[in-house]
């Protein structure tokens, strides 16, 4: 059964094997998760491998692996398993892709998502800054090959920035009429030239923004770390900056140190923390908030989803 390798920074990044370690501090008990067992999780590892498909479940290590495969729910990652960028958080492998696209990958990703019955998938990918349009036109045959296979299914996409791209790439993937449209932000301002240094904030959220402009029926959704370092008010900042650019669902989860190599854990923030965000992230208008030490873009998707659509029926006056 492949496996992959999650432990050695030399080889998966590069840029980081000379940066000094970081110590990983113990998780705290609200951190801990079930280990990744069960009849599902073993068919959905199957149909993955079958598929000759990547997961960010695995290259990221996700603690919720166990969980959200046992129920089908894997977020598959396409365009590689290499990224060209080198953000700090990230256990993704990074360098230079070493293939060009592959053409198939859509009709995997589509016959995939049949076999496993999903109601709801979310597609990511890398960043491939190494390809004119940065992949956008892969993204766009992808939620087609999936509308055709499994026309009932909604489709979550989670895209790289898009920043060296022309600007109009970005309307390739809109025209391709996913239900969700998410980018992260992945973290406040100030922290970005160390945490996420090849991307801009703002450039981050007008790609969000212009979203709405495009097809203003689209849901968008955007997602940072916290524990990374930044302080309380920086986060009702971002808050502040998403709902101005009509963002619909905002996550926010516990940053988790991959390896002593990636960005320092600065602090783990208590589930009450995390309570307080998600009550103000509702008071500023956002329709849905998942904000939990465990919440990453993927998990429960589906379901917020569902809470998301009924949330803006409700505001329309239809519920
Ligand atoms: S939360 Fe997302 S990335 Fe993590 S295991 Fe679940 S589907 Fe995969």
């Amino acid at each position: 059964m492949a496996t992959r390798d999650l432990k050695i920074p030399s080889q998966r990044h590069p840029e980081k094997a000379k940066r000094p370690d970081n110590a990983q501090p113990k998780k705290p008990a609200w951190i801990r998760v079930k280990a990744p067992v069960g009849e599902g999780y073993k068919d959905t590892h199957k149909i993955m491998r079958e598929h000759k498909l990547t997961t960010v479940c695995e290259e990221a290590g996700c603690p919720n692996v166990g969980e959200c495969w046992n129920q089908g729910h894997a977020t598959m990652m396409i365009m590689g398993e290499v990224c060209t960028r080198a953000c700090t958080f990230c256990n993704i492998a990074t360098g230079k892709p070493p293939e060009d696209l592959d053409v198939f990958e859509p009709g995997r990703v589509a016959g995939a998502v049949k076999k496993l019955g999903l109601n709801h998938v979310v597609i990511t990918s890398v960043d491939r800054d190494d390809i004119e349009d940065g992949g956008a036109e892969h993204f766009a045959q992808t939620i087609r090959a999936i509308r055709r296979q499994s026309p009932g299914t909604t489709i979550e996409i989670l895209t790289p920035d898009f920043i060296r791209c022309d600007p109009k790439v970005l309307e390739v993937v809109v025209e391709a009429r996913p239900d969700v449209f998410n980018h992260n932000l992945e973290t406040v301002p100030g922290l970005y030239p160390e945490v996420r240094p090849g991307a801009r904030y703002f450039h981050s959220l007008r790609l969000l923004q212009r979203v709405k402009e495009l097809d203003p029926t689209m849901f968008t959704k955007s997602g940072i770390m916290v524990g990374l370092g930044e302080d309380r008010q920086s986060v009702m900042q971002v808050m502040e900056d998403m709902r101005a650019a009509d963002i619909d669902f905002l996550t926010i989860g516990q940053y988790l140190q991959p390896t002593p190599k990636h960005h320092r854990i600065d602090r783990f923030v208590t589930p009450e923390e995390f309570a307080a965000y998600e009550k103000a992230a509702f008071g500023k208008g956002f329709l849905m908030v998942s904000a939990t030490p465990l919440t990453r873009s993927s998990y429960h998707a589906g379901d917020d989803f569902a809470k998301l659509r009924e949330a803006r029926l409700a505001k329309m006056g239809h519920a």
